[in-house]
């Protein structure tokens, strides 16, 4: 299973350093069609929980909702919520190091996180199968709030505060999500 796990990761880091390397991106399309945003089957989560499309598409149909109702008060209550959660999480010690992030992720099948790059002063944190954009079509935003208000929340409690933001997502064409975090 660990050894699996990590040979899926390495895997996921070939394709990103491919798709950054060739700017490659999927061409934009007008609209989120929501039959496609709705039923995915993601390989990993589906391989250790064979109902996992199912539980994706209940929280793909909140954040749907969210999206038509209104992308950007969407935006900001999702990564408000991420945030808030991410807190509580690192107050309870659920998070106790920026190295608990990947379980913790996993463990809520949030999506494989996988941290690309730490410095002082920035931060590269990847995610595969997310499940909040893993494969949507590209409809030239973000979608991925409530994963980037998490990862604010716990590095703020854990290092300081910082900047966290999505550069590349399966709404903006991309095969992966990608966030920096810059410390203020
Ligand atoms: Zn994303």
């Amino acid at each position: 299973m660990e050894s699996e796990y990590l040979t899926l990761i390495e895997k996921w880091r070939e394709i990103y350093k491919t798709e950054v390397r060739n700017r490659k991106r999927m061409p934009e399309v007008a609209q989120l069609n929501p039959e496609e945003y709705l039923n995915v089957r993601r390989p990993f989560f589906t391989h250790i929980s064979p109902e996992d499309a199912e539980y994706v598409r209940t929280f793909r149909m909140v954040s749907y909702g969210m999206l038509s109702y209104s992308p950007s008060l969407r935006a900001v209550i999702l990564r408000g919520a991420g945030y808030n959660l991410a807190r509580r999480l690192t107050g309870t010690g659920e998070i106790k190091s920026v190295d608990d992030l990947p379980r913790v992720f996993l463990k809520q099948r949030i999506g494989l996180l996988d941290i690309i790059d730490e410095s002082f002063n920035k931060m590269k944190i990847n995610i595969y199968e997310c499940i909040s954009c893993y494969q949507s079509p590209p409809i030239g935003r973000t979608l991925c709030d409530f994963e980037a208000g998490m990862i604010q929340g716990a590095i703020e409690s854990l290092i300081g505060k910082n900047i966290t933001r999505e550069i590349y997502c399966w709404g903006l064409g991309n095969s992966f999500c990608g966030f920096e975090i810059v410390f203020e």
